[in-house]
């Protein structure tokens, strides 16, 4: 049985039969992992952080004949208490953690996404929560490729609606598409600091509409 250390972030935990968990281990060299814990023990706390949404650490797991690894040990690096203490953070939190596990694939390494996630989930704590998650959500999928520039990727005519990173003139948008601003789209996209990220005129109707179109 192979054995190997790796950073992680915990996107997601299913219970297991009892005491087992299995969770979505985001790492930046090998991609979204699925990994066993078997045989917790409630009174562990290293091991109940370690298997909790959002903690980063250090894993160490045993790669066997499955796709699925087992849990062996690890150290919390970052448990983000002040992430999980506050509602309006919380939620951007889980909604990034979901974001890249509906994108991100098993032994796809995404080195700079996952700097990104570790950035922005340290950033959560004290930044505003609505321009954090719109902006990680529009750098990823800039990352996967999947944001487009411009006009209709159909026509190329001038786009107003906006579905998933694409974007599309009246005639060709498909149903489910949204009527977003895209020219803030395209700003948002630009933004290299913080700093310059919380002074964008991000409204709670552009963030929510955005959001629930890509999950
Ligand atoms: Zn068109």
């Amino acid at each position: 049985m192979k054995e190997f250390e790796t950073d992680g972030i915990v996107l997601n935990r299913f219970d297991f039969r009892e005491k087992e968990r299995i969770l979505h281990l985001f790492t930046p060299e090998h991609g979204v992992l699925h990994v066993i814990a078997k045989k917790l023990s409630p009174k562990n706390l290293t091991h109940a952080s370690l298997t909790s949404p959002l903690t980063r650490g250090r894993y160490h797991v045993l790669q066997g004949r499955s796709d699925l690894l087992k849990f062996k040990d690890g150290t919390v690096d970052e448990m983000h208490l002040g992430v999980r203490g506050d509602y309006d953070r919380l939620e951007a939190a889980l909604g990034m953690l979901r974001l890249v596990n509906k994108t991100q694939l098993p032994d796809k390494p995404a080195p700079q996404l996952y700097h990104l996630l570790r950035i922005y989930l340290k950033a959560l704590e004290v930044g505003s929560a609505r321009h954090l998650h719109t902006s990680f959500a529009i750098k990823l999928l800039k990352h996967d490729g999947m944001l487009s520039e411009g006009g209709c990727g159909h026509c190329e005519l001038e786009a107003s609606r906006w579905m998933q990173g694409e974007r599309f003139c009246k005639r060709h948008a498909p149903a489910g598409s949204i009527g977003i601003d895209l020219a803030l789209v395209d700003a948002i996209a630009g933004v290299r600091k913080l700093s310059d990220l919380y002074a964008m005129p991000i409204s709670e109707s552009f963030y929510r509409e955005m959001i629930s179109n890509l999950e």
